[in-house]
């Protein structure tokens, strides 16, 4: 018998083999398996217009046993399956620090252009002049969102952009003389990404405190003491940081770490907020990534696609990987390979092209007003969710009163909520029940919810999830227990997430 793959649900009562799917109010009809019906097809094969050959037995081997289906039940089953998706075409997906935002079908429809689609990545600069301005306008786009000099495209996404600075970073000072340099300074908050990307790249990280969401300068000039200031390479900082803070005293952050000798890197994963209203270059950074998956609007999860372009001072330019686009006084383009100290490649050929157009295409159409909307909206949108929920969801870093807002996102720790005998996930699961992605836990407070609504989100969307997070606290308010086996109304029950993760099965038997 042959099966189409499909999600088997790990309930916690048992009861895997249900045929009743109820998604929200409306049940669906019985889910059949197995839709393979001996002859039919999906479509017809043309006919054989080469001379007949008798292949080897042994290359034919026994045949493959295909599921055979018509065309129509084929369609039904793919989209049945998209149709389980939670996705942020479909849904409210507030995942706090991934910017998970709608992505403006212009895009796609630029990306898929043939001219663009269809290029092959060995075709010569000469045939493909359309194509490296796009990806040089790209930089140039960038640089100026920056303030810095220089940009390079080829990372795939945020983490492989950290990676690439730190090499350039190391490969400066070495050849700056000072090859001792390799100690990396990070915030108590930073992101997971930014600790291996140093370690990848041979350096050890040292964490800085933060006090009440902000880096603690004073201990930023004891970690530097402590270690000699002859041996940092970087302090590595996301700001607006992970808190959701903008950190206001990054310029004199900046100052310390210059003053020992080291240098800025910039995590830009939270550019979302500041786009057009700050330039990381004029608060201090000497390198930084951007995340245009995030910032400027791919489709993105699970992993990908995405790019993370860096964007780096002068000094560092003749360290960037190759090949460079780059635009001759004749206003032709060309790939320069042509850099001795090039720290070499980070990726085959030349970057993800096909996501750079979608954030070329975006940042082309918002313009320098549109992305200053952007931040704006984004920062606004936040702002308002966090007024509306504080009283129930306590916010550790959000004080108005006191002239503390949040920048794109904030953290909630719903100290009174646990205390009913809740637990985080339950409050994260009940979400599922209401068509809201469950934000991101755990971090950067131990037990927290980081909520980033983005500024793609109409205001009715905002006051629905104000009235589901506000529905949920009196639920447990009224009877904790409730929110044990949520989800309840989902397309799958709460799995065991460490049996789905040590022995995933991912057909239905
Ligand atoms: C998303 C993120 C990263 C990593 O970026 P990827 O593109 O997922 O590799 C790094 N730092 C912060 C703060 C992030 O939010």
């Amino acid at each position: 018998m042959t099966t189409f793959m499909e999600i088997k649900p790990t309930t916690s009562q048992g009861d895997s083999k249900s045929n009743a799917v109820v998604r929200g109010a409306r049940a669906v009809e019985p889910l059949i398996f197995e839709k393979s019906v001996a002859g039919q097809r999906a479509v017809d094969l043309p006919p054989l217009d080469v001379p007949h050959a008798d292949l080897p037995e042994e290359l034919l081997g026994d045949g493959i046993n295909l599921p055979e289906i018509g065309q129509h039940d084929l369609m039904t089953h793919y989209t049945h399956l998209s149709d389980r998706n939670f996705s942020v075409d479909g849904n409210f997906y507030p995942l706090g620090s991934c910017t998970m935002k709608h992505n403006p079908r212009i895009n796609e429809w630029a990306a898929a252009l043939p001219g663009l689609a269809s290029l092959h990545p060995l075709q010569d600069d000469t045939q493909i002049q359309g194509a490296l301005r796009l990806l040089y306008e790209t930089r140039c786009f960038l640089e100026e969102i920056s303030g810095l000099d220089e940009v390079c495209l080829q990372p795939a996404a945020g983490a492989h952009g950290e990676y690439t600075a730190l090499k350039i970073i190391r490969a400066y000072f070495k050849d700056n003389g000072q090859p001792q340099r390799n100690i990396v300074l990070a915030p108590d908050n930073a992101h997971g990404t930014n600790p291996a990307s140093c370690s990848m790249c041979g350096c050890s990280v040292n964490m800085v405190k933060s006090i009440s969401g902000y880096t603690d300068l004073d201990d930023l000039r004891r970690q530097i003491d402590k270690h000699g200031a002859e041996n940092i390479a970087a302090f590595m900082i996301t700001n607006p940081n992970t808190a959701g803070l903008f950190d206001s005293k990054i310029a004199e952050a900046a100052d310390i770490i210059h003053d020992a000798g080291a240098k800025l890197y910039l995590d830009g994963a939270n550019m979302n907020a500041i786009l057009g209203k700050t330039r990381p270059a004029d608060f201090g950074a000497d390198l930084m990534h951007f995340n245009t998956h995030k910032t400027f609007s791919t489709p993105h999860g699970c992993g990908g696609p995405g790019a993370g372009p860096i964007a780096v001072r002068k000094e560092f330019a003749p360290y960037l990987p190759i090949p460079q686009v780059i635009m001759a006084d004749d206003g032709s383009f060309s790939l320069d390979r042509d850099r001795q100290k090039s720290i070499g490649k980070v990726r085959s050929f030349t970057c993800q092209f096909g996501v750079l157009v979608r954030c070329w295409t975006y940042i082309s159409a918002c313009g320098p007003e549109g992305l200053r909307n952007v931040a704006e909206k984004a920062v606004l949108n936040a702002n308002y969710l966090a007024a509306k929920l504080r009283d129930v969801y306590e916010m550790p870093y959000f004080d108005p009163e006191n002239g503390r807002f949040c920048a794109h996102e904030f953290v909630t720790v719903p100290e009174k909520l646990l205390a009913k005998g809740v637990t985080l996930n339950d409050i994260a699961k009940r979400m599922i029940d209401y068509d809201v992605h469950p934000p991101t836990m755990h971090w950067p407070v131990h037990d927290c919810l980081m909520i980033e609504p983005t500024e793609t989100e109409s205001k009715p969307t905002l006051d629905r999830f104000v009235s589901v997070m506000l529905n949920i606290a009196k639920q447990i308010n009224e009877d904790a227990s409730s929110l044990a086996d949520a989800p309840t109304d989902a397309t799958i029950r709460r799995a065991d997430e460490v049996a789905a993760a040590r022995k995933p099965m991912l057909i239905w038997e």
